[in-house]
């Protein structure tokens, strides 16, 4: 189901261009628009899943299947063995800016901050 005001519901749906690296049927990874690292794609659900606190168990799936693409973009975009993270910010304090479930692959560069 799709949400008429949401921003990744409308890359999802193709109303907003993105830069698409990876689409099937259930999720769609683009560049972000204001990468924080040489590599930063994002990876979202096509279902409007608000956040972390939003998955269930039948949506779940959907969110293993995010992490296994991961993997394989990961080698697309020749990071898999220098190193990368998967991050997805939940709510005020973490800075979730964009209320529809993303992964934030990151990557290309070396990460001195472990926690913040
Ligand atoms: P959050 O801050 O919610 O964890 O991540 C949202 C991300 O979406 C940000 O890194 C931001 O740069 C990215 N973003 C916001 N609007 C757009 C857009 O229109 N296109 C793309 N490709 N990325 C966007
Ligand atoms: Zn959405």
């Amino acid at each position: 189901m799709s949400n008429d005001d949401c921003l990744f519901c409308k890359i999802a749906n193709k109303q907003i261009t993105s830069n698409i690296v990876y689409e099937d049927e259930q999720i769609i990874a683009f560049k972000d628009i204001a990468p924080h690292m040489p590599v930063h794609i994002v990876l979202i659900p096509k279902l409007h899943i608000h956040g972390l606190n939003e998955i269930t168990n039948e949506s779940s799936v959907i969110v293993a299947h995010i992490v296994m693409m991961t993997k394989v973009l990961a080698i697309k975009f020749n990071i898999d063995t220098s190193g990368y993270r998967l991050i997805s910010n939940c709510g005020h304090d973490a800075g979730q800016s964009v209320q529809h479930l993303h992964f934030h692959l990151l990557g290309g560069a070396l990460m001195t901050n472990h926690f913040a």
